[in-house]
């Protein structure tokens, strides 16, 4: 689905972000993007999307080189594209349902959303994806009176609505408490087996990721340094990502936690490839 080969940023201070970075994944393959503060991560997001020009290398979504696109084409492959946000990115004056319909807004065209004229096909794909995010109860309320986890259900559905084969998604539970991001962990990786969705999630937290996230990438310093099964994120192998630092009890236990629905997301996951 996604094939991204030797792929190479270098900004115009002369930082060189990304040296060479090759990752490809899977239709209904959702992987954790782990690594130190400067290591690269947002700028390999950046890339995937175009906010930024990569210096060097390919980007294929499906059968499409992005690298080049400009002006009509490279809208039209951003579509393909969906953004979860840390911080939501949520139109607070408006109501849950108007926040996902304004995920439309690549495909409807500026005005016609502004004036909220949408598609009925697309109001009831909307209702069907807050009812699948277990917001539809709040489909009227405004996005200020929301919670961080409804808040993120939110940006979820919106990135959705436009029906994407990739989702970006950076940093998805920075701002949620423990519980809260367990679930919304579990609501991403559901949906992306469910719509066969190819992901990369940008993510700080290591037990979070070794709990749900079958596959991870370490960056360090634009390189990626481990591709694998986050069962294989040693002691030895975090400290190549991140450093020097006490790895131990993370990598023998990852969060724990009571629940043990984990390992039957990981089998789903497999199966759904
Ligand atoms: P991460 O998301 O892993 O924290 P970034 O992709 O933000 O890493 O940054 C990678 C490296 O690129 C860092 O050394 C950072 O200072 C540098 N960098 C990021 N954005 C820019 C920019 N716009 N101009 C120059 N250097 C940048």
């Amino acid at each position: 689905m996604l094939r991204i080969q030797g792929l190479t940023k270098t900004y115009s201070n002369g930082e060189t972000a990304l040296k060479g970075v090759s990752v490809s994944v899977g239709a209904g393959e959702i992987i954790g993007l782990i690594g130190p503060s400067g290591a690269g991560k947002s700028t390999l997001i950046r890339c995937v999307n175009r906010l930024i020009e990569p210096s060097a290398g390919s980007v294929q979504l499906g059968a499409v080189e992005l690298t080049g696109l400009t002006g009509g084409a490279l809208r039209r492959q951003r579509r393909q594209i969906g953004m979860i946000f840390q911080e939501y990115a949520l139109i607070e004056r408006l109501t849950v349902m108007e926040n996902v319909l304004a995920g439309r807004l690549g495909y409807t065209g500026f005005w016609r959303s502004w004036f909220r004229r949408f598609a009925q096909v697309d109001i009831d794909r909307a209702i069907a994806l807050l009812e699948r995010v277990g917001l539809i109860e709040h489909i009227d309320k405004r996005a200020d009176a929301l919670s961080g986890g409804q808040r993120q259900r939110v940006g979820i559905a919106r990135a959705l609505i436009q029906q994407p084969k990739l989702l970006l998604v950076d940093e998805p539970t920075a701002s949620l408490d423990p519980k809260t991001s367990r679930s919304v962990m579990r609501l991403l990786t559901e949906l992306c087996i469910e719509s066969r969705l190819a992901a990369i999630v940008n993510i700080h937290d290591v037990a979070l990721a070794q709990a749900f996230l079958p596959r991870i990438v370490g960056l360090n310093a634009g390189t990626v340094v481990y591709d694998g099964p986050s069962s294989g994120l040693s002691a030895d192998v975090l400290t190549s990502i991140y450093g020097e630092e006490d790895w131990a009890r993370t990598a023998a236990g990852g969060v724990g936690g009571d629940d043990d629905e984990e390992p039957e997301i990981f089998a789903r996951l497999e199966s759904a490839q």
